[in-house]
């Protein structure tokens, strides 16, 4: 397993996590299982904005013991009283549903207290302003509480949310499929201002936990996906890994054999995961715009070119220590060249040799 750090908190968070949407409908005893096997494989990270209330009470009994190597999202939004999911903005309601997700889960504290689902700019603010957060920071103060978070598939909701200075955790949409095609319910924004919030939150120091990393397998499928060739699991969790910001991936594991498939993403080849695929089916906004995924590879000068793009457009995002990192390059973008061999190779038709002398100016290096 690969971890990388919370940069507000100490945390390191394994880089695949779990999303237990869809894991409800496998029985007590294989949620119970499934879990133990995540542990065992390093996974640290659990999202409990499931469909139902079942996984509440195994996942509890399965960290039982260990629950200080754990670290949980939990949603103040998402109700299970019932039995089913339901979505809140009512404070009262929101209050006996993370009692009984505590109690459920059989701890007395949360790694990570989400607003949830905040997709439109009113419910951001009901929670701002009605309670919800006043309510966590009042847990956080008790030490109930050890970070806040949020959820969104609105690039404008999750910047308001940012503005306010609130959060350290964002669970955001990422997939190609979200970020070029603008297709399907939540491909909202596009591909520059999806980017830009990825920056601006590795800028601030807010980690990003993605979800629907394959578009609820829509991009997996010939037929569905909307570039109407498949990608597989492992292009998906690459993609989402290289976008900035991110910290973890959350697919949703329905049993062992789904998290044993998960869990061949770290055995698998560079090969198996790049994607540069896309570059012949991402629509114009794509073209010329460096994903950092390193197919250019290899640069006969030794520059790790996708590396010194993501730190340029950082560094120009606001991210202060963007330019540290830069600096700790063995090779930096005035040692290019200018072979060429980059604007061949890219998929994405980036003008990178002339890109490399902008860096090279703009760093002075
Ligand atoms: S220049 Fe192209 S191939 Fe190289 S990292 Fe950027 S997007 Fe990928
Ligand atoms: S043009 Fe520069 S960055 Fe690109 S492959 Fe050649 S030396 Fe490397």
């Amino acid at each position: 397993m690969q971890y990388r750090k919370l940069p507000h908190g100490k945390e390191q968070i394994s880089v695949i996590g779990m999303g237990t949407s869809s894991i409800g409908k496998s029985g007590e005893r294989e949620i119970e299982a499934t879990v133990a096997m995540a542990l065992e494989n390093g996974i640290n990270y659990f999202d409990l904005a499931s469909a139902d209330a079942a996984p509440f009470a195994p996942i509890g009994r399965a960290v039982a013991g260990q629950r200080d190597r754990v670290y949980f999202q939990v949603h103040f939004g998402a109700d299970y009283q019932t039995g089913q999911y339901g979505w809140t903005t009512d404070l009262e309601t929101i209050k006996r549903s993370v009692d009984w997700q505590l109690s459920a889960l059989g701890t007395d504290y949360i790694d990570f207290a989400f607003l949830h689902c905040m997709d439109e700019m009113e419910d951001l603010r009901t929670a701002l302003e009605g309670g919800t957060l006043a309510y966590i920071r009042e847990l956080q103060k008790q030490g109930v509480v050890r970070h806040i978070g949020m959820s969104s598939h609105t690039p404008a909701v999750a910047r308001a949310a940012l503005d306010a200075g609130v959060l350290d955790m964002l669970m955001f949409s990422i997939n190609p499929a979200y970020d070029y095609h603008r297709e399907g319910e939540f491909a909202i924004g596009g591909v520059e201002e999806r980017m830009e919030l990825y920056r601006r939150c590795q800028a601030e120091g807010v980690g990003i936990s993605v979800m629907k990393a394959f578009s609820a397998g829509q991009l997996l499928n010939d037929r569905t996906s909307p570039f109407g060739h498949a990608l597989t699991e492992y292009q998906c969790l690459q993609y989402a890994l290289d976008k900035p910001g991110v910290l973890t991936v959350l697919p949703g594991m329905r049993n062992r054999s789904d998290l044993k498939r998960i869990l061949g993403f770290f055995d698998a080849s560079p090969e198996e995961t790049e994607y540069s695929v896309l570059g012949t089916f991402a629509p114009q906004e794509a073209e010329g715009v460096c994903v950092y995924c390193n197919h250019c590879q290899p640069c006969p000068a030794g520059l790790d070119v996708g590396l010194i793009n993501k730190y340029y457009d950082l560094s120009r995002a606001g991210d202060a220590l963007a330019r540290d990192h830069y600096a700790k390059l063995a090779r930096k973008a005035g040692d290019c060249i200018g072979c060429g061999h980059c604007d061949r190779r890219c998929p994405f038709h980036v003008a990178q040799s002339r890109r490399m002398q902008e860096i090279a100016a703009y760093f002075g290096a």
